[in-house]
């Protein structure tokens, strides 16, 4: 087994036993994937300014209170709440100022107020805070707007955003901007994350052309590697480029060999189907142990799934996506993305599906998933809308880049009419 990945092989072989050639729903591919992939092996300390996009291996516990004073949520005067107009005063002495950063020493008594600007500590004697906007200035004192504050208004209590001793993040979040900022405010330097996964990917087919050669007659360039690079390389994975592979079973085997001996996880395109030059079954089958489904979806309904296993003692995975290129994005995002946050050490929500009516009818067949290209409008009212990107098959590849997201249009459903609800995946969302 390879020391990083590690996939059950009796959960394995229970599916391929019981679904050869079978049809999955989407959520049957999604959530057999998932039972049986682990988070990766071993751990790794980085910087905070290397931590953005990597998954988070510890429970970060806070280590001080924050904020760790009483402190001016804005910039006003500062008094004890008995000496508020409603509690008999209204013209206080102001016997200074509290600066952000400056230690304040005096205590401030009835009668008295203190100048404070945002952030500085409050003044002993003090539990509330007065907006400029709610006073006069009268020389040395100053006049409060009666009923413009009530006791305790603007003060941030000691240790409201994070406690000491308390989790402050869990382990398992991707990490965002929000998580960096709040480690900072702890006065952390660094933090254990789960090690990145290495994913290897590659094109098959006789057809295709890298960037710089000459395109043959019927040829096309090679787009699924750069998609795919993009859609790694955003969720945070090393991705590494092994080429094209042609239609010819032995340099598909040897390229699978060597993609397994620097990586966690191999994702193949193309030839996954059952035609002639398709030889990816019959070389994953010679390798390891692994599933040939059927998904009711579409576009990418052909999907291999399994792992390579090249001595009994190192296994990698292996997805086998469908070739035309928007399949290829499709079922990456559809069936891939989780299974590989999981393999990073991730906790994968489910991405928000926004409900969202349809601008044109949209033609479908029931029986099946689709996931139509969307660009979202907003309708008259503040409604969002959504329309196609126009023509959808699987090769457009345009639809993919024109579009805000994708429609979901559940199985069940046949034709849909213009003004009906529909589900929406925003493609920020999947990044
Ligand atoms: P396949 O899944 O190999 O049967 O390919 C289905 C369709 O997708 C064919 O029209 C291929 O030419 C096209 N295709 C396969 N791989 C790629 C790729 N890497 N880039 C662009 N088109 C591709
Ligand atoms: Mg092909």
């Amino acid at each position: 087994m390879n020391a990083r990945a590690d996939v059950g092989t009796s959960a394995l072989e229970a599916v391929s036993r019981s679904l050869p050639d079978s049809t999955l729903t989407v959520e049957q591919a999604r959530s057999s994937i998932l039972s049986q992939v682990r988070p990766l092996a071993g751990f790794e300390r980085v910087s905070l300014r290397h931590a953005l996009g990597r998954v988070l291996a510890e429970d970060v516990v806070a280590s001080i209170d924050v904020p760790a004073y009483q402190n001016a949520a804005v910039d006003g005067f500062a008094l004890s709440s008995e000496t508020l107009p409603e509690c008999g005063g209204n013209r206080l002495r102001i016997v200074g100022t509290s600066l952000a950063g400056h230690r304040w020493e005096s205590v401030v008594s009835r009668g008295e107020c203190a100048r404070v600007m945002t952030g500085a500590a409050l003044p002993g004697g003090c539990d509330t805070v007065v907006p400029h906007e709610a006073c006069r200035l009268d020389g040395e004192h100053v006049l409060i707007d009666p009923g413009r504050v009530k006791p305790g208004d603007n003060v941030r209590q000691r240790g409201e955003d994070l406690q000491a001793g308390r989790p402050a993040l869990r382990a398992g979040a991707v990490l965002r901007p929000a998580h960096l900022g709040l480690m900072g405010s702890l006065g952390r330097c660094d933090v254990t994350v789960h090690p990145r996964l290495r994913a290897a990917f590659l094109s098959t087919g006789d057809e295709l052309r890298s960037i710089g050669e000459p395109l043959d007659e019927g040829c096309v360039f090679d787009s699924n590697r750069h998609s795919l690079w993009g859609m790694l390389d955003r969720l945070g994975c090393e991705a590494v480029d092994l080429g094209m592979v042609r239609d010819d079973p032995l340099a598909l085997e040897a390229a699978l060999i060597s993609a397994c001996e620097c990586a966690d996880v191999v994702i193949t395109t193309g030839g996954v189907g059952g035609g002639a030059a398709d030889h990816l079954r019959d070389v994953l089958t010679r390798l390891g142990e692994v599933s040939f489904w059927r998904i009711a979806m579409r576009p990418g309904r052909p999907l291999a799934f399994g792992r390579i296993l090249l001595k009994p003692s190192h296994s990698t995975l292996v997805f086998g996506l469908p070739g035309n290129p928007v399949a290829t994005m499709v079922a990456f995002y559809m069936i891939v993305r989780d299974a590989l946050l999981r393999i990073m050490g991730a906790n994968p929500k489910p991405v928000p599906l926004m409900r969202v009516r349809a601008m044109e009818p949209l033609s479908k067949l029931p029986g099946r998933v689709e996931y139509q290209r969307g660009v979202l409008d907003m309708l008259q009212g503040g409604e969002w809308g959504v329309r196609t990107t126009g023509p959808q098959g699987s090769g457009v590849l345009r639809s993919m880049s024109e579009a805000d997201g994708l429609i979901v249009l559940e199985a069940a459903r046949g034709r849909i009419e213009a003004g009906e609800f529909v589900g929406f995946l925003s493609f920020d969302g999947l990044a």
